[in-house]
C-alpha cells in the first residue's frame, strides 16, 4: 500500500496509509452543568505541509489516546475519512480523518527529515475583520504579548461562574488586538504560561472565534483553542528581531473589578433610596455592591468629563511642570511615552423623591451609559473641551436608570470617599431577567463590559432580605445567598445557555 498525501484524502475513504507527524492534540470540554469531554481531536501534518484534523470519539479515548504523542512521526493505516464539519473547523480541508480502536499506528524513530513540528494558518490581523462571526473556520494568530489581565471569573448570562483572562497582542506593525481567553484555557495560561513570559513573549493562539466588539475586532477562545509560547516557526524571526527589547515587559491590566451584577441578582438585591445612599459609612461598605434606582437630573461640570488615562492601568496621568511630560501616579509606569487614552469621568447629579446625591461614572461604565466610547468623542469627533459637555453625555439628563455603585478609595473635598457608578442598567434588563429570554447582546453586554476600576468587589455580597440591614454580612449569609443564587438563575435563565454556548464558548 503506497502512502497518500494528507492533501489527496477525501471524504469517505478507508484503507489508506499516511505519514504524519503528530503536531497538534487537544481534549475538548463542553461547558454544561457536569462537564463533558469530546473524545480526542489531532492535527496530523505530513510531508508536504499540509494538515488534517483527525479525532478519537469519546467512547474510544483511554484505548486510543495513549497510542498517539504529541510531536511524533507515525505511519497509518485501518482509519477512515468523512466529510469535515461545516462549522468550527480548525485547519482547512474537505475531509477529517476518524482514529479508532482497529487503526494502526507505527511510531517512526530516526526519521531523516523531520516534518515541520507546527502547522499553523496564521491570519493577519488586517484580513480579521472578514472573519467577524464567520464560523466556518476558526483563526490562528501571532502576536508580541503586550498587556494581560489577571484570571477573574465572570458571571456568564445564564448564571455559570466562568474564569476569564485577556491578553493583548501586536503584530509587526504593532497593530494591537485582544484575546479573551475562556474557562480551563485561561486557567492554564494564567498559571504556566505567564511564568515562562520573562523568557517568552511570542505566542500563537489558535482555533479562535472572531468577534466585533464596541467597533473592534476581538479573538475569542473555544474548545479547540491552544497556545503555543514561542514556538520554533519561521514566522517568529521577524518578530524577535523587531520585538528585541530586553526590559520591554508586559504590563499588567488592572482586573476589570467591577463584575456588573447579574439580572437576576439585581432583582433580588435590596435598593437603597438616595437619601440612603447620603448616609451609608464608606469605611462599613467598602467591598460591597450597592444598588439604587434613581434619575439623572444635572451634572458636575467643576472637573471636566474626562482625563488623559495610562495606557497600562487606567489611572489618572499627571503633567510635570518642569519637563512637561506625562506621568502615571503608579511608580511602576512613570512616565508614559505612549499616547494616553481619553478616559470619561463624569459627574452625575442623582435625585428620587427621598433625595440627591453625587456620583462619578468613569471609563467603561460610563461609555455604556452613553453609548459611545470617550476616544470616539475626543480623537474622532474632536470634542475636548473640558467645559463643553457633549450631547452625547447630555442626552442621558432625565433618564432614571438602576444604578450598581461601590465606593471609591480616594477621599474627595468634602471629607467622604466618592461614590462611584459600576453598571448602569434600565428596565429592559429587569424584564429580561423575569422573562427568561437574554439575547445575545445582553449576554455579551454582561460578559464583555468589564470596567477598570480597582479592586475587586464580587457583585454577589449584598443580597439581603428586604428586613435585613444592607451591609451586615456574615460567611453564612454569604454562602446560603451564594447557593440560592445559583439555583435562581439556573432554574430562571435556562433557554439562553445554548444560545450562550454558541456565541461565548464555541
Ligand atoms: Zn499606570
Amino acid at each position: 500500500m503506497s502512502i497518500v498525501p494528507i492533501r489527496d484524502l477525501e471524504p469517505f475513504q478507508s484503507g489508506k496509509k499516511i505519514q504524519i507527524r503528530v503536531c497538534r492534540k487537544w481534549r475538548p470540554k463542553i461547558f454544561r452543568l457536569v462537564d463533558q469531554f469530546m473524545g480526542l481531536h489531532c492535527i496530523f501534518v505530513d510531508a508536504m505541509g499540509d494538515a488534517i484534523e483527525a479525532s478519537v470519539k469519546e467512547v474510544d479515548y483511554d484505548l486510543v489516546a495513549p497510542k498517539i504523542e504529541d510531536g511524533c512521526h507515525y505511519e497509518i493505516t485501518y482509519f477512515y475519512t468523512v466529510k469535515s464539519k461545516s462549522s468550527f473547523q480548525v485547519v482547512p480541508h474537505p475531509a477529517q480523518i476518524y482514529l479508532n480502536t482497529r487503526t494502526v499506528f507505527k511510531k517512526l524513530l530516526n526519521v531523516h527529515s523531520p516534518i515541520q513540528r507546527h502547522r499553523f494558518y496564521l491570519q493577519d490581523f488586517d484580513s480579521l475583520s472578514s472573519r467577524i462571526d464567520n464560523d466556518s473556520i476558526l483563526t490562528d494568530v501571532l502576536g508580541h504579548i503586550t498587556a494581560m489581565q489577571p484570571l477573574e471569573e465572570k458571571i456568564i448570562a445564564d448564571g455559570r461562574i466562568e474564569k476569564k483572562c485577556e491578553i493583548y497582542i501586536e503584530n509587526l506593525r504593532k497593530k494591537a488586538m485582544r484575546v479573551t481567553l475562556w474557562g480551563d484555557i485561561a486557567t492554564s495560561f494564567n498559571s504556566n504560561a505567564f511564568n515562562e513570559l520573562t523568557s517568552a513573549k511570542f505566542v500563537v493562539f489558535t482555533s479562535l472565534k472572531v468577534k466585533k466588539y464596541e467597533d473592534n475586532t476581538v479573538l475569542s477562545s473555544t474548545i479547540s483553542t491552544m497556545i503555543f509560547m514561542n514556538p520554533d516557526i519561521l514566522e517568529l524571526e521577524q518578530y524577535k528581531s523587531m520585538f528585541n527589547n530586553p526590559i520591554d515587559t508586559i504590563k499588567m491590566v488592572p482586573a476589570s473589578t467591577t463584575q456588573q451584577i447579574a439580572p437576576q441578582q439585581l432583582k433580588t438585591t435590596k435598593r437603597l433610596s438616595v437619601g440612603e445612599l447620603n448616609i451609608l459609612d464608606p469605611d462599613k461598605c467598602k467591598d460591597v455592591t450597592i444598588i439604587s434606582r434613581a434619575t439623572i437630573t444635572r451634572f458636575d461640570t467643576h472637573n471636566g468629563w474626562w482625563y488623559k488615562a495610562c495606557p497600562s492601568c487606567y489611572k489618572q496621568l499627571k503633567t510635570n511642570l518642569q519637563t512637561d511630560q506625562l506621568v502615571c501616579p503608579n511608580p511602576k509606569h512613570g512616565v508614559i511615552d505612549q499616547i494616553p487614552i481619553p478616559w470619561f469621568k463624569v459627574g452625575l447629579i442623582l435625585e428620587d423623591a427621598s433625595d440627591q446625591t453625587n456620583a462619578i461614572i468613569i471609563g467603561r461604565s460610563a461609555e455604556q451609559l452613553f453609548k459611545i466610547s470617550c476616544r470616539e468623542l475626543v480623537v474622532e469627533k474632536g470634542f475636548a473641551n473640558q467645559q463643553e459637555f457633549p450631547e452625547a453625555i447630555l442626552r442621558v439628563k432625565g433618564q432614571c436608570k438602576v444604578f450598581q455603585f461601590r465606593f471609591g478609595n480616594m477621599k474627595s473635598n468634602f471629607n467622604r470617599s466618592d461614590l462611584l457608578i459600576q453598571g448602569v442598567f434600565d428596565d429592559k434588563v429587569e424584564l429580561l431577567a423575569s422573562s427568561s429570554e437574554l439575547t445575545e447582546l445582553d449576554a455579551k453586554m454582561l460578559t464583555l463590559a468589564p470596567s477598570p476600576l480597582s479592586k475587586q468587589v464580587s457583585p454577589l455580597d449584598l443580597i439581603a432580605s428586604p428586613d435585613t440591614p444592607p451591609i451586615k454580612i456574615t460567611s453564612i449569609s454569604k454562602k446560603r445567598t451564594r447557593d440560592d443564587m445559583t439555583r435562581a438563575i439556573l432554574s430562571s435563565i435556562k433557554k439562553a445557555r445554548r444560545k450562550l454556548e454558541r456565541s461565548v464558548f464555541m
